[in-house]
């Protein structure tokens, strides 16, 4: 095993994905291409899935982001698997519905979503939107009575925790475009509001604390100020939630740096903060929903590329460039993100040729990965980055008009196309 299940070496001293040979469905499929062991992604939904029902209670349920990963094969997987969706635009509620992805239980963010969106959304049956602000609560009410609906709604509060600083810091998120704040009081006016309007109905609140967070502190004291808040809406306006939507977040390993997460044990420990709060500040346990986007998808997602030129700069350092780069992955370029990277046709060999990792762009910028070490590879040879199943294929663009990759899905020992390459004919599609 190399940091997750999914990825392994044979005899042949190649690496091996969900048990199939790297080298050989790199030769099946061509380079780059995104790998997906859907069997790895199907457990981590059973485990949130068993986790929210024994810790968080029988009606709580996670939502798979589809931010991080989103085509209609996948989404038919969270359907079978029983999770509810969180979409951040029309084209992932398409792309859902499209899937045959039940539209009741979807939820729908978004920081600025337009009439026609919200339109679009009510029309698709999404059963709750999360309602960012004040504009689009008024322009949501009156869409909805023109349509004669009467759509369920969340809030996105901004509970004012900086989860990569350290607990208790009530600044950090309360300047940001999402949510209204508590600590201004916006966010209590907003209930106001929106209990006012006639064509909503209110159902709880929503919070989002941050992204690759190893630590449930973040996401308890996100618990502790929710649940006081409502407490303090139960006490100025009568109204209870039903629902506390905690957000995404938690952490995946990227790297041997990185920690090994209990996803089960932080669940766990979540639940029983979230008991201990609701008898501290008197509220009526809520139904719990999280949005795990990443820890559902990156583990079990990696990226072939095929090795061209490698080079040495005496006195500098080595490059490797590979066949794909910032438009199939531009974390690196975007956030500086790590990665572990591997030759897959010398899995077995001493990991001893530190390098830079480059893609094919122009653009002196286009790196996958800096100093990492790897089995000194040849024209020709495989390279796989590991863990790049969130945020990659979701980020692609066609820069320098490089088609996007395709997607295939592992199973069971065996490998499909599920979002086919893309062509040189679909780069011009829509020059006209
Ligand atoms: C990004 C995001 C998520 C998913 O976050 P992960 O870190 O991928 O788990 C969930 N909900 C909201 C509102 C988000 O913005």
């Amino acid at each position: 095993m190399i940091l997750h299940p999914t990825y392994d070496i044979n005899e042949a001293g190649h690496l091996t994905v969900a048990g199939l040979d790297a080298v050989e469905l790199a030769k099946e499929f061509g380079t780059p291409a995104f790998l997906l062991d859907t069997d790895a992604v199907r457990a981590q939904c059973r485990l949130y899935r068993d986790a929210f029902r024994t810790y968080f209670g029988e009606s709580s349920l996670p939502a798979f982001a589809g931010k991080a990963l989103c085509y209609k094969g996948l989404y038919r997987l969270i359907a079978e698997e029983g999770l509810l969706a969180d979409c951040v635009s029309p084209g992932e509620i398409f792309t859902a519905k499209a899937a045959g992805f039940p539209m009741e239980k979807v939820f729908f963010h978004g920081n600025n979503k337009t009439d026609a969106d919200l339109r679009f959304a009510l029309e698709s049956g999404v059963g709750h939107i999360v309602a960012d602000g004040e504009d689009e609560l008024c322009a949501l009410d009156r869409i909805a009575g023109e349509m004669g609906l009467k759509p369920h709604i969340l809030l996105r509060i901004t509970p004012g925790i900086d989860p990569h600083t350290h607990r208790k810091i009530s600044t950090g998120n309360v300047d940001s475009k999402f949510g209204m704040a508590i600590a201004t009081g916006q966010a209590q006016e907003f209930v106001r509001r929106a209990l006012g309007y006639p064509n909503l109905t209110l159902d709880g609140f929503h919070c989002h604390v941050g992204s690759q967070i190893f630590d449930t502190e973040p996401f308890e004291d996100a618990c502790d100020i929710m649940l006081s808040f409502m407490a303090r809406v139960r006490a100025d306006t009568g109204y209870e939630a039903e629902i506390l939507n905690l957000g995404g977040g938690f952490g995946v390993r990227y790297t041997e740096e990185d920690p090994v997460v209990d996803y089960r044990d932080n669940i766990r420990r979540l639940g029983a903060e979230i008991d201990r709060m609701c008898a501290l500040h008197g509220v009526k346990k809520p139904v719990i929903v999280m949005e795990p986007g990443r820890s559902v998808v990156a583990a079990a997602g990696c990226t072939l590329y095929t090795c061209g030129t490698v080079k040495t700069i005496p006195g500098f350092r080595s490059y490797v460039s590979v066949d794909g780069g910032m438009p199939d992955n531009p974390r690196y370029a975007l956030y500086q993100s790590r990665y572990t990277v591997l030759n897959a046709s010398r899995a077995d060999a001493d990991a001893d040729f530190t390098c830079t990792v480059a893609g094919r762009c122009c653009e002196s910028g286009d790196l996958i990965a800096e100093g990492v070490s790897l089995a000194k590879p040849v024209r020709g040879d495989v390279i796989a980055v590991l863990v790049t199943g969130a945020y990659n294929y979701s980020m692609a663009s066609h820069y320098n008009r490089i088609p996007k990759p395709p997607v295939v899905e592992l199973s069971g020992g065996s490998a499909r196309v599920a979002v086919r390459r893309e062509t040189y004919a679909d780069l011009t599609a829509f020059d006209v």
